[in-house]
C-alpha cells in the first residue's frame, strides 16, 4: 500500500514538514504548480500527477514527473508518449477509468481501453509504461455505491492484467481512495491511496 499525499494548494513549508518525517510521494493536479514545487523541493520526491492534463502543459512536467495517474484518453497517452520521447524518458502512467455516476468525472470506459490496448497504435508507444489503473468514486454518502465502484475498478484491473499485461510485472497498481472513502477503497483492493484533506485539513483555494 502506497500513500500519495495530495499537496495541491498547500504551501511549500507544509510539504517540507512531511518530507522531513519521511514522506516521498506527493500528488498535484495542476502542472505549473507541480513544476514550481518540484523546482524548490528536494529532488528525491516522487511526483504523481493526478489532475486534468492539457496537452500543451505536458512539457512542463514530463522531464521529472514520476507517474501520470490521470491518463484518460488514447489521444492524451499518445501526446505524453511523444513528449516523453523528446526528453528521452519512459514515463510511468496509469489509465484513469470512469467509475463514478457523475458525468463530470473523466476517464476511459472498459470497452474503450480494451480496444485501444489491442491496437497497433498502442503498441507503437515506446515511451510510456502503463503501471495500472486509477479512478474516483462518486461523491456520495451511499457507501454501497462507492464500494461497488471501487470493486468495478479492481475488476477492470484484473481483466486488463489478464488480457494485456500478463507479462508486464510493472502493471500492478490500483489507485483509488481519497480522504472520504479510502477505508472502503483499501477493503476493495487499492494499492495506492491519494489523500489530502485528511492530512492537511481543508484546502484554502486562493
Ligand atoms: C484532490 C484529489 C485527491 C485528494 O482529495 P482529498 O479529499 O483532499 O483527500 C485525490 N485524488 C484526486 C484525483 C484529487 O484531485
Amino acid at each position: 500500500m502506497k500513500l500519495v499525499v495530495v499537496s495541491k494548494f498547500q504551501p511549500i513549508n507544509k510539504i517540507q514538514q512531511l518530507y522531513e518525517v519521511g514522506q516521498r510521494l506527493f500528488g498535484e493536479n495542476r502542472p505549473l504548480e507541480m513544476r514550481d514545487k518540484y523546482e524548490i523541493l528536494p529532488k528525491d520526491i516522487k511526483w504523481h500527477f493526478i489532475g486534468h492534463l492539457q496537452t500543451n502543459k505536458i512539457k512542463s512536467i514530463i522531464s521529472f514527473v514520476n507517474v501520470i495517474e490521470s491518463v484518460n484518453s488514447a489521444y492524451l497517452l499518445k501526446k505524453v508518449n511523444d513528449d516523453a520521447a523528446s526528453v528521452d524518458r519512459i514515463v510511468d502512467v496509469m489509465l484513469e477509468f470512469h467509475i463514478a455516476h457523475e458525468e463530470t468525472k473523466q476517464g476511459f470506459s472498459i470497452e474503450e481501453a480494451k480496444d485501444f490496448l489491442a491496437s497497433e497504435k498502442f503498441h507503437s508507444l515506446h515511451n510510456v509504461n502503463v503501471i495500472g489503473v486509477m479512478g474516483m468514486a462518486t461523491f456520495t454518502d451511499d457507501k454501497n455505491m462507492v464500494r461497488k465502484e471501487f470493486a468495478t475498478l479492481k475488476h477492470y484491473f484484473e481483466l486488463l492484467k489478464q488480457d494485456f499485461f500478463e507479462d508486464n510485472l510493472s502493471f500492478q497498481e490500483i489507485s483509488m481512495g481519497m480522504s472520504e472513502d479510502y477505508p472502503l477503497a483499501v477493503e476493495e483492493g487499492s494499492t495506492i491511496v491519494r489523500i489530502g484533506t485528511a492530512i492537511f485539513g481543508a484546502r484554502e483555494y486562493k
